[in-house]
């Protein structure tokens, strides 16, 4: 039997195993998923642990994306992105980090019929899901704005992305209008019914993705659907970073359906 894991911290309330497992037994794999908290300063040490210990793969998540770099061989994308969320461990060679919540920004667009290629894309935040976004949307050809709550963030984040721009969430003012695509990268919309983009700027040419999955329903999305446009829910960028890890390790298609139903078994 093989052995799956996501380390962070906290993990207790992952729905990565039974997303993952419903993709095992859809499969006929014989394998299982299992969580790890290992100690704030031990992301190394938890790959290299991994590695010894023949476990086929690992998620990895907050707090550990960014440490993890430093004990993987990156691929470019997880180095420019500066953050690694799914580790591979080839039988000859270093263990691999990749990135793919940036597949599952572009996947769950792609899901929804959003074509990205030639569009004006705002990003707000500038954290990794910012990051994965920002990368993710450019590489597919869009020309994206990233706006956070601290400006230089985005600044910095903007100057690494090409073609992008970044500043405070005042420029939002500017960017939406004439915006095709809306990524909510912040975790704003998690604790409180809150939104980090005031309604009045949204409108029916705009397709939107929050990142946040819990509500699956933000106020955001909500707000969003009001104002006539298409909304894309964090769910499905959970499922397709998800579904790219899955397909990552076993170099197999994903059984996007059962994965999919079991991750909004648990969320509804
Ligand atoms: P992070 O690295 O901690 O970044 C947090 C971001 O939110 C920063 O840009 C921060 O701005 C901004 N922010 C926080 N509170 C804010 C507020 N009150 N007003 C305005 N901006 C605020 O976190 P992350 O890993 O990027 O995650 C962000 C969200 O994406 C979380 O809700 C997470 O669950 C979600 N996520 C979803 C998926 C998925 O698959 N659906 C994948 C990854 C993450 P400052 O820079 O100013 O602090």
């Amino acid at each position: 039997m093989d052995v799956y894991g996501l380390i962070g911290n906290p993990v207790e309330h992952s729905l990565s195993p039974p997303m993952h497992e419903a993709g095992y037994d859809a499969l006929g794999i014989d394998a299982r998923y299992v969580t790890f908290e290992p100690a704030a300063s031990a992301a190394a040490a938890a790959v290299d642990g991994a590695a010894a210990l023949g476990v086929a793969g690992l998620n990895v998540t907050i707090p550990f994306k960014r440490d993890v770099l430093a004990a993987v061989d990156a691929d470019p994308l997880a180095e420019r992105i500066g953050a690694v969320n799914t580790v591979a461990f080839p039988e000859d060679g270093p263990p691999r980090g990749y990135n793919t919540d940036a597949a599952g920004v572009t996947r769950a667009f792609e899901a929804h019929d959003v074509v990205l290629d030639g569009t004006e894309a705002v990003v707000v935040g500038a954290g990794g899901a910012g990051r994965a976004a920002a990368f993710a949307l450019a590489d597919a050809g869009a020309t994206v704005h990233v706006a956070n709550r601290t400006a230089s963030r985005a600044v910095d984040l903007a100057a690494a992305v090409p073609d992008a721009t970044g500043g405070g969430l005042d420029e939002l003012e500017t960017h939406l209008p004439e915006a095709d695509v809306l990524v909510n990268a912040t975790s704003v919309g998690m604790e409180a019914d809150e939104t980090p983009v005031p309604a009045s700027l949204l409108h029916a040419d705009l397709a939107v993705l929050d990142a946040v999955y819990t509500p699956i329903e933000t106020r955001l999305l909500r707000d969003a659907a009001a104002a006539g446009a298409t909304t894309v829910e964090g769910a499905w960028m959970l499922l397709y970073q998800g579904v790219a890890a899955f397909e990552r390790w076993t170099d197999r298609e994903a059984p996007v359906a059962a994965m999919n139903t079991a991750l909004r078994e648990r969320l509804e």
